[in-house]
């Protein structure tokens, strides 16, 4: 490990096995990070509709930007020569790049695999491209994240065992290439697990990532088509195989707060997802047991808040007929608003996982944290790739 983000579980699973949730801290350049935590996704270096002020004003403490897009627009050479991605953005606390594998993988038609990397076109302009280990790490070392990832081949839950079977090697082997290409020793390096939901490929993918001098394990190829049932028996088998591993452990994709729940009882450590902000974006706005809709008519002369207690920008102001006006009137500060409230939201449940795992009370509190959270339907949040 390099000693770019050292983590320190400061409060472990109780020996009892009534949860394997673990409070923690990762430590990197730009800030301090407390896990269980959940990254938004700025896709192009922004997080889609708010200052960087507002986005931490949500509780954002780590952020995640997409190695793809910004390789096609504006460029990492140009991101590099103008002082790295922090700077770039306005954004001084921690960034979390992917390795772009997930984009590249996702797009169809449009990419061919080798066992030497992906040439693909871009969704942008059709220009061809090529990404190889070597090549995602060059990117990121440029883009200038405190975490980068190692380059993998994601799957659909649902591929066949051979397709799973076939990434999962290749991944391996691109993990092991990955490392041998990170140079820089101020940027933390995390790896991937895939195997899709095959307990035998996902067993050894989590054996052999281990295995490798990673700062972090990332569990890919999860919150796709797969059933909550697939997905959490396949988390606890990867974090039975990682058993007592130091490392923060990151489930990439996922983001609806019971999902959110469920994964941290399980032993999970980081999330992501675009779906909070996509979802606002759609005027769906979530509030403790559930969510409102506010195209509804019933909000269009609803004084109340969004939510009675919180802190956001939107609810701290407005009321609920308010933006549902401006929903109607496709007015901008509407999705400004609403995605400052999910993710407000998103955080503070975050936050209330924490303050339960801090006083040693998660296990009695988890019916609480269920009740206050939202689930979303498979399909809703997912559907085209950031
Ligand atoms: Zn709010």
């Amino acid at each position: 490990m390099s000693a770019a983000a050292p983590f320190e579980v400061l409060v472990p699973p109780p020996p009892d096995g009534s949860t394997r949730a673990r409070l923690g801290r990762l430590t990197m350049p730009h800030g301090v990070v407390e896990t269980p935590q959940f990254m938004p996704v700025g896709t192009n270096a922004t997080i889609k509709a708010l200052h960087p002020d507002e986005v931490e004003a949500t509780g954002a403490t780590i952020i995640l930007a997409n190695t793809y897009h910004l390789f096609l627009r504006p460029g990492h050479e140009r991101v590099e020569r103008l002082g790295g991605l922090h700077r770039f953005m306005g954004w001084d606390g921690p960034i979390l790049t992917d390795s772009g594998g997930y984009q590249v993988v996702s797009l169809g038609d449009l990419r061919e695999i080798d066992d030497d990397g992906v040439t693909f076109k871009s969704h942008l302009d059709g220009t061809t491209h090529r990404f190889t280990p070597e090549r995602s790490i060059a990117i990121q070392e440029a883009l200038g994240p405190d975490i980068a990832v190692a380059f993998d081949q994601p799957v659909f839950p649902s591929s066949t065992r051979r397709v799973v079977a076939d990434a999962t090697s290749r991944t391996h082997r691109w993990a092991e290439r990955s490392l041998a290409a990170h140079t820089r020793t101020d940027q933390a390096l995390f790896g991937v697990i895939q195997g899709g939901l095959d307990p035998e490929l996902r067993t050894a993918s989590a054996r052999f990532i281990a295995g490798l001098a990673f700062d972090g394990l990332n569990i890919g190829g999860l919150a796709g088509d797969e059933t909550p049932e697939q997905r959490n028996a396949t988390i606890d088998l990867t974090v039975a195989e990682l058993a007592d591993d130091p490392r923060p452990r990151y489930l990439m994709g996922l983001g609806s707060p019971l999902d959110l729940l469920d994964a941290v009882d399980r032993g999970i450590d980081l999330f992501d997802s675009v779906l909070p902000a996509r979802v606002a974006r759609n005027a769906q706005l979530w509030v403790p047991g559930g969510r409102l809709n506010l195209r509804n008519e019933r909000f269009r002369d609803d004084p109340r808040p969004v939510q009675d207690d919180c802190p956001c920008l939107l609810c701290s102001r407005f009321s609920r007929a308010y933006l549902a006006h401006l929903f109607r009137a496709r007015e901008l500060l509407a999705y400004r608003l609403a995605t400052c409230h999910n993710l407000t939201f998103t955080l503070d449940f975050m936050a209330r996982i924490r303050a339960a795992l801090r006083t040693g009370t998660f296990p009695v509190q988890v019916a609480e944290l269920r009740a206050r959270a939202v689930r979303m339907s498979g399909g809703e949040g997912i559907g085209k790739p950031a």
